[in-house]
């Protein structure tokens, strides 16, 4: 039986990049390696007409949920012809920080939170209207306060069955918006992951003929934002609380160039409203869900563990934020 393989990669769409895939169909019992693969980067953003040629590497492999059977999902890296990194590919930059800095032992866990749309509106609002105010929506149950929970099943067996390490679900505060959290892994790891979740959010919704955006704020007015808390530790964090006030000192020193990095459309998520800190300030606690960086209450009771970096928006590129705090808070550390 030939072996689908969906080649996944990030494209060069400005300001936020999307995803893109394609199959290639292997012989199989082949080589166990995949080889590298070529497209048009003159559709994607990411190459002139006259010079479109782009490559594929498969960086990151797993059972596909979709297809089932042998078949397999490749995230890919996209590189130029002489086998460089393209200007696109935020990864390579990523692993060279990983690699540097992998005696911290740096872990994160990423909450994405996402929201549903169907006929061009969120998942659960009225035509031509809004739902009730949020109060009762997230973690809720029943059918007046849930919106594509089946959608959501699915996606979580899918990635279960991709293998990757989701480590919990729920809804969210705004009706048709939910989050799923990856980690704790590595900087590439969760990167990696955390991309090819999205992908699978994608594909399974598209079944339902229901669409998933990564949208900072999908509704304006009253309603939150969609970020993508990033809970982050090295080994000195998970054993020593110095550690982790130095992590919030040094991320403070550097709030402009991480908030620069967070996501396309932040000074609208990041209001100072709806359990955020304005994005012209920095500001860490204990428990505190208006702050930049929230330590959390057991954290401060066991006097180590992690923080969560409140700061970055949904549309954001996991591979950019996780290099930036592990520089930034590694560094520090020394
Ligand atoms: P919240 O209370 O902010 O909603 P969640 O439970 O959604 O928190 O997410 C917390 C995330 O933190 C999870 O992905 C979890 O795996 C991750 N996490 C737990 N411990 C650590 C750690 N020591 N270092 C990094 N991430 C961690
Ligand atoms: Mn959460
Ligand atoms: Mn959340
Ligand atoms: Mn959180």
């Amino acid at each position: 039986m030939s072996i689908k393989v969906e080649y996944i990669w990030i494209d060069g769409t400005e300001p936020t990049a999307r995803l893109r895939s394609k199959t290639k169909v292997l012989p199989a019992g082949g080589d166990a390696e995949l080889p590298i693969w070529g497209f048009d980067g003159s559709s994607t953003g990411q190459a002139p007409g006259r010079a479109s040629d782009c490559v594929l590497r498969p960086v990151f492999t797993a059972p596909d949920p979709i297809r089932g059977g042998p078949h397999l999902l490749a995230l890919c890296e996209v590189l130029d012809t002489d086998l460089t990194p393209h200007r696109t590919n935020t990864r390579a930059a990523c692993l060279e920080v990983a690699e540097r800095f992998s005696d911290h032992e740096p872990l994160f866990g990423i909450e994405q939170e996402y929201t549903f749309f169907k006929d061009s509106r969120p998942l659960g609002f009225p035509a031509g209207g809004f739902p009730a105010p949020q109060g009762f929506y997230y973690c809720g149950v029943g059918a007046d306060e849930v919106f594509g929970r089946d959608v959501v099943e699915a996606h979580l067996d899918a990635c279960l069955t991709a293998g990757l390490q989701i480590s919990g679900i729920n809804a969210e505060v705004m009706p048709g918006q939910w989050e799923f959290q990856v980690g704790p892994l590595g900087p590439i790891e969760v990167s990696d992951q955390l991309w090819l979740a999205r992908w699978l959010l994608y594909r399974v919704a598209e079944d339902f003929g229901i669409s998933a955006t990564l949208a900072p704020k999908p509704v304006k007015g009253d309603w939150n934002g969609a970020g993508a808390h990033t809970n982050f530790s090295t080994r000195q964090m998970r054993s020593d609380y110095s550690a982790i006030v130095d992590a919030c000192e040094a991320l403070g020193a550097k709030a402009a160039e991480h908030i620069a990095h967070y996501g396309a459309g932040i000074e609208e998520r990041l209001t100072g409203s709806h359990e955020t800190a304005a994005f012209t300030t920095f500001s860490y606690g204990v428990s505190d869900r208006g702050a930049s960086v929230r330590i959390p209450w057991q954290v401060e009771a066991a006097k180590k563990g992690y923080i969560e970096d409140r700061r970055p928006n949904a549309n954001m590129d996991p591979y950019q934020v996780t290099r930036l705090v592990t520089d930034t808070v590694c560094s520090a550390l020394g």
